[in-house]
């Protein structure tokens, strides 16, 4: 039945194997009939490593999905990856580079998106490899990719329904536009960061020459795309410039001078130029004001047509030029520099992104969002922690169409086909000629689409969609998301728009939003700072199981999660006491098949103290991961397993397990009982460990299968848990005296105990012998002190004082001191306490028992100083 342990734990050799013998197995396939329980994996990009943030995301599902697969749920943990565009393709563009010299334009479209296939053949395994260190227990047997054949079907399906439906259109919009990877960026790829610029002020005259109005701005060249100047309609000192006219200098166009309320008055002279090609602000104020728009950069940032003689320039040569320029016609009146303001850079290249105007496809989102914004409201999509409810619903309230073209080779291209007459359509499959007249003679657009739109549909196109499979009927809506805040804006609610659009019902019950992985100061982790952490190496040094348990104990319900590598290596010494416990156990069972029930009426005190705690923290445990607060479960269930079961229970049935018969069976029975319910319950944790351990104690096959305990209220003991806390703060104070004085290890010194009249001094009286035991005592006696003779110390506890004689054992002046410290410290306590109850407001405020409280820890506070005072008399011999 059960196995011999190797003396110590190795992670590493055991994680491997368990690994693959579970994903050998089939085990992480949904299985039974029970309820169906699904989370989808919010898909890591196909070039990602593994990094700290995807070890809390990762730790947290699985720990949520082992639970409900050992309730009995049907499970599906639905992996997958994303195809990255903007990412995958610069990588591979990259790699091309380096190895060939060429470009992607050299090679051509065709033959570059063949490369990325190749590439995502030969690398793009790397994550869903490290996923498997991590210990994810996902079904590989439903891995996906968003550029599966399957799945670019559902993209391509919900194109044309949208497009059909008149929610895509083509429009002329301000984008985030990156010079080098020449694409559209949506915000999350664009990073802002200082530099050290300038700021130049301009004049520009009025056209009745009554004047000037002055400007300034750090992008001097887009002046060139000036169409008007704006100025807030409350600023009086500008009130009889609105309706009038300035002559842009250089260009000499004549541009008006409109009012708007987005311009601040406080911010450089209060008015300000309009360029709406170049920046989204201007754009919005020329919509108002009809100001036109005028491009002066080409796409890969040099100045175009419109920018007249500086045409073909570099847009930072044109910066110079056009100030060199305007200073020679008189026109700057200031320069300020350095300047350091926030630049957007693409997140991929680093290249400074431009603010651009140009045609690109958008999605219409105010009739998507009107049922997601219901559907959270009526609480169909629940968030956990709530307050994210706000993020989104804040988000959801103030969105804008979002941009889904792209201007690259790699992703899902734009079905939308165009014929030599200008008729242009969204088609499911590949048309061979035009809808409306028939001509043969069609071009597909170049655009591919933002990668989050794939990502958006992740929910049912991974379940199947637009076919009506089984798991698409068995497993949406998803009963939990989960993910980190940083993307409730990007994904979670896209997701709950086209979920909403295309299955009629929300995409998942929950959304468990998670915080962020820090360092233990709280800093933000990151490569620059130093301070990043890479879960793979920890893994190799500690093991899965120890990450993971740090991971999950540290993520506080919705609040950002520090991390020490200390910590870690605290759950790799929490993993090895485990280790350890479940040897001890397993070393003295010696083949005992007792269980709970057929010894249940030989269970000393100590037995029924243990189960009645176990009892509660299955309970506890249960109910905190439940309401997805999994820190508060890993934190209880460690504290119960180190601290209650292994330092108290395991130590104390050493004495019973060398006693005698039945006995001796019950206490094996319930060291049995307690190992393998602690074991089964931190399987969520720490999967690897509580297998092997799970296997070695009871023979099972896995423990992945094995039902989740429950409470079992037969097993609550009240008056075993007050005694045994009688006895234990025995124990404690004795040792405490030990280590407050430094007494030797090997000094074994006598005391006896005289016990207030509780009902306890025969609780103690059976237990004296395991107290001795357990505090490395000589000789422990009941009974008064009458007879003793000479110098002791007393102990005091609640319910009984400690005399212990001190001839030889201690310095009398130190203990002395001690004594007088204790009764400071009571003292002030008692002072405090005193002022309480003083204060009329609180003791007509406070609930009555907290009075209560104050009272009973008042004249227990006055007993102790009492006895204190005593034990100092007794010094005196
Ligand atoms: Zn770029
Ligand atoms: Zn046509």
């Amino acid at each position: 039945m059960s196995q011999e342990l190797p003396k110590a734990y190795d992670p590493h050799g055991v994680e491997e194997r368990i690994y693959s013998e579970w994903e050998r197995s089939g085990l992480f396939a949904p299985a039974g009939d029970g309820e169906p329980f699904c989370i989808v994996l919010p898909p890591p990009n196909v070039t990602g490593i593994l990094h700290m943030g995807h070890a809390l995301d990762h730790s947290i599902m699985d720990a949520i999905i082992r639970r409900r697969r050992m309730q009995g749920y049907r499970t599906l943990w639905l992996p997958g990856t994303d195809h990255a565009g903007i990412a995958t393709q610069n990588v591979v563009e990259r790699e091309i580079a380096k190895n060939e010299g060429k470009t992607r334009q050299e090679l051509g479209r065709e033959e570059f998106v063949r490369r990325v296939w190749e590439w995502r053949e030969k690398s793009g395994g790397t994550i869903t490899k490290q996923m498997r260190r991590l210990g994810d227990s996902v079904d590989w047997s439903r891995e996906r990719f968003t550029m599966d054949p399957e799945l670019s079907r559902a993209v391509r399906k919900v194109f044309v329904d949208l497009y059909d439906e008149g929610l895509i259109y083509r429009g002329n919009r301000i984008i985030n536009w990156c010079p080098r990877c020449q694409t559209a960026l949506s915000d999350i790829e664009v990073e802002h960061s200082d530099v050290e610029g300038e700021l130049i002020h301009i004049n520009y005259p009025l056209s009745d020459h009554d004047g000037f109005v002055t400007v300034a701005t750090t992008r001097v060249e887009t002046m060139l795309g000036d169409t008007g100047v704006a100025v807030n309609p409350t600023d009086v000192r500008y009130q009889k410039l609105v309706g009038r006219t300035a002559i842009l200098p250089i260009v000499g166009r004549e541009i008006p001078i409109v009012a708007d309320m987005a311009v601040d008055p406080a911010f450089g002279s209060g008015a300000v130029k309009v360029t709406p090609a170049h920046d989204a602000n201007d754009f919005e104020i020329a919509q108002r004001a009809g100001l036109d728009a005028v491009n002066v950069l080409n796409p890969d940032a040099t100045i175009n047509a419109n920018g007249g003689k500086f045409e073909g320039m570099d847009r930072y040569e044109a910066r110079k030029a056009v100030l060199e320029e305007l200073r020679s016609l008189g026109a700057v009146k200031k320069e300020e520099r350095p300047y350091i303001h926030a630049v957007g850079h693409c997140q991929r290249c680093h290249t400074e992104v431009e603010p651009w105007l140009s045609d690109q496809w958008f999605v219409k989102i105010e009739p998507l969002a009107r049922p997601a914004i219901e559907a959270v409201r009526e609480g169909r999509t629940r968030f956990v922690p709530r307050r994210y409810e706000r993020v989104y619903l804040n988000w959801m309230e103030n969105l804008r169409d979002w941009c889904i073209s792209r201007q690259l080779w790699w992703g899902h291209r734009i079905p939308v086909f165009t014929c030599a007459d200008g008729h242009g359509f969204a088609a499911l499959d590949d048309p061979s000629s035009c809808a409306e007249c028939g001509s043969t003679e069609l071009a597909q657009d170049p655009d591919v689409l933002d990668t989050w739109f794939s990502s958006a549909l992740w929910p049912f196109s991974t379940l199947g969609w637009p076919e009506e499979t089984d798991d698409l009927k068995t497993y949406y809506p998803t009963s939990a998301l989960v993910t980190g805040y940083d993307i409730i804006t990007f994904w979670v609610s896209r997701m709950m728009m086209m979920g909403i659009h295309f299955m009629g019902d929300v995409p998942f019950r929950d959304a468990h939003i998670h915080g962020m992985v820090r360092d233990f100061r709280g800093k933000k982790m990151s490569k620059s700072f130093g301070n990043a952490m890479d879960p793979l190496e920890l893994i190799d040094r500690y093991g899965a199981d120890a990450l993971r348990m740090t991971l999950l104990r540290s993520a506080t319900l919705g609040s950002d999660v520090p991390i020490a590598e200390k910590w870690i290596e605290g759950d790799r010494n929490f993993a090895n006491k485990l280790w350890n416990i479940s040897r001890f156990v397993l070393m003295n069972l010696e083949g005992s098949t007792a269980t709970l029930d057929s010894t249940d009426m030989y269970r000393s005190r100590a037995d029924r103290w243990i189960l009645s705690r176990l009892d509660a923290t299955v309970a506890a445990v249960d109910e905190a991961i439940e309401s997805y607060d999994l820190a508060r479960a890993a934190q209880m269930l460690r504290q119960f397993t180190w601290s209650e079961f292994a330092d108290w229970y395991v130590e104390w049935s050493k004495g019973s397990l060398h006693g005698a018969g039945e006995f001796k069976d019950a206490t094996r029975a319930v060291l049995t009982h307690v190992l393998g319910t602690v074991l089964r319950l931190l399987h969520p944790f720490m999967p690897f460990v509580t297998e092997e351990l799970y296997r070695a104690l009871t023979g099972v096959e896995t423990i992945m299968t094995t039902p989740w305990p429950r409470p079992d209220p037969g097993l609550q003991d009240r008056d075993a848990e007050t005694e045994m806390e009688f006895v234990m703060g025995m124990v404690g104070a004795l040792r405490r005296f030990r280590a407050d004085h430094k007494i030797a290890h090997s000094a074994r010194p006598d005391a006896h105990a005289e016990l207030e009249d509780t009902g306890l001094a025969a609780i103690l009286e059976s237990e004296l012998e395991r107290v001795r035991v357990l505090a490395g005592w000589g000789e422990l006696a009941l009974g008064s002190t009458n007879g003793h003779g000479g110098a002791h110390a007393r102990l005091v506890v609640p319910g009984a004082v400690i005399h212990i004689p001190l001839a030889g054992l201690l310095d009398l002046d130190d203990e002395r001191a001690r004594l007088q410290k204790e009764i400071s410290a009571l003292e002030a306590d008692v002072a405090g306490v005193e002022r309480k109850l003083a204060n009329r407001q609180f003791v007509s405020k406070a609930p009555e028992e907290v009075v209560e409280q104050q009272r009973e820890r008042l004249s227990e506070s006055e007993r102790s100083i009492e006895r204190l005072r005593e034990a100092l008399r007794d010094l005196e011999g």
